[in-house]
């Protein structure tokens, strides 16, 4: 095999998708029907069983990726500004996507023959957006008829026991206070065996152009937060498990404390925004704390070669760099770090992350360490979690930041070290050190020298 080498069937298969490459190429025995230069020709290759073939692939849907037909108010994408990479602007629907890296399905575009595939190939864990258990207010929030009668996909998954995790997207005055109630109980009555179901706010940028989406009112939060709390009774007293769990914005714009990390089950939706603040809390008070809490490895736990993308793409170019400015090269950050230990520390982060990290780093009692928060002008609204900072952003409150001091950026707002629109780490006025996101790593990165 040569790099360029294009494989058009596997075992006697077209593959559709890495799934069915990771099944195929599991074998032993793997007959790979190769394209090369315009000639066609047959390869065996025999290796031991499990073995990866060694060979990486470009994507990991290899037919089309199945789209989304739904028309949500609060749609992020259709917020988001022109100009953008085009990969951004993509709806998908596709329970492929789910398995793999996480994203939400409205399972309207699910059929028959997914459910046999999801069956049979046990694609478990998936992530359906539930939204609302009223079929009526559930078809009027997607904008679409088959909202109403798509959730019997989900009792169809749980009927063959795969793990679902649910979603519900509070838009205020649509599936909300009452409605809200109404689904849970919804979930209770009808799909009991959820995993878990998260609760989370809208988002609105700037760009927003439906007048039916606001931002939570106080009371309105507050509400959220006190209904999430006594269906976690309800639900503890019926299942034995809390099942529902509000996100960590919900807690900072009711000015509520967060739950007890306890109450969190093992925070299994923590992609989703679910105890973001008590993991980071943990693992910042925690020196032992070895492994924090991260994007799930999910399926690319086990696929050989696959590309990792989406929210579990690699955030930086190689872990904990320290980013020169303009064409300087990175510097390795050992070097760096043992120069700029002892200056003063800017720690920035998006102004939902900095009322969590600002009393850790206070406790510390370290009048060199400040935190930066950058508003998010770029998405404007009420965008403000550190994930959706971008470059422009960060550029504009570092240039009024002093030099010499040292920089810290959370890498949860990059892809392979660009930020989403599309400056890279390189293009700030300061150099940066980019460090993961979670506890452990800021507390290690303001260690004294
Ligand atoms: S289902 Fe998701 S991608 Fe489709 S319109 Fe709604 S929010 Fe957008």
């Amino acid at each position: 095999m040569l790099p360029g080498d294009e494989i058009l069937v596997i075992s006697g298969e077209v593959p559709r998708d890495v799934i069915r490459w990771q099944i195929l190429t599991d074998e032993a025995e793997v007959v790979l029907a190769v394209e090369r230069d315009g000639d066609r020709f047959d390869l065996t290759v025999q290796k031991r069983d499990g073995e990866p073939l060694g060979a990486e692939v470009h994507a990991a849907v290899f037919d089309k990726v199945q789209t989304c037909d739904n028309h949500c108010e609060f749609c992020f994408i259709h917020q988001l500004p022109k100009g953008m990479r085009r990969s951004l602007y993509l709806k998908d629907d596709d329970y492929r996507l789910s398995f793999l890296y996480g994203n939400f399905t409205t399972l309207t575009r699910f059929t028959e023959l997914d459910l046999e595939r999801v069956i049979t190939e046990r694609l478990s864990p998936l992530n359906v957006s539930i939204h609302a258990t009223d079929p009526a207010i559930r078809s009027d929030i997607l904008k679409n008829r088959r909202g109403a009668v798509s959730l019997r996909w989900l009792r169809a998954l749980l009927d063959h026991d795969i793990e679902v995790h649910g979603q519900v997207v509070v838009c205020p005055g649509l599936n909300d206070a009452d409605v809200l109630e109404d689904t849970l109980a919804g979930v209770l009555e009808r799909f009991p065996e959820l995993a878990s179901v998260c609760v989370v706010p809208l988002g609105i940028s700037k760009f927003s152009k439906e007048p039916r989406m606001r931002t939570h009112t106080l009371a309105e939060a507050e509400r959220v937060v006190d209904i999430v709390d006594s269906w976690q009774s309800t639900f503890m007293a019926a299942l034995g498990r809390r099942m529902v769990f509000a996100g960590d914005e919900y807690y900072l714009m009711a000015g509520r404390p967060f739950p007890a990390p306890a109450t969190y089950e093992g925070f299994s939706m923590h992609e989703d925004g679910i105890g973001m603040a008590r993991t980071f809390e943990a693992e910042f008070a925690d020196p032992t704390v070895s492994e924090p809490t991260g994007p799930r490895a999910g399926f690319f736990a086990w696929v050989d070669g696959a590309p990792a993308d989406g929210y579990r793409a690699p955030r930086q170019d190689s872990p904990a760099t320290v980013v020169g400015q303009g064409d300087a090269p990175a510097i390795s950050t050992s070097v760096v770090l043992s120069a700029r230990r002892g200056a003063a520390v800017g720690v920035l982060t998006g102004t939902l992350g900095a009322p969590i990290i600002e009393p850790l780093v206070a406790e510390l009692g370290r009048t060199d360490v400040r935190v930066l928060p950058v508003p998010n002008e770029f998405f404007g609204g009420n965008i403000g979690v550190t994930g959706l900072m971008v470059g422009e952003d960060i550029a504009r409150v570092l240039a009024g930041e002093p030099e010499g001091h040292r920089y810290l950026l959370p890498d949860v707002c990059l892809s392979r070290g660009v930020f989403l629109d599309g400056m890279h780490v390189s293009d700030l006025p300061r150099p940066v050190e980019v460090i993961s996101t979670d506890g452990a790593a800021l507390r290690s990165a303001l260690e004294p020298a």
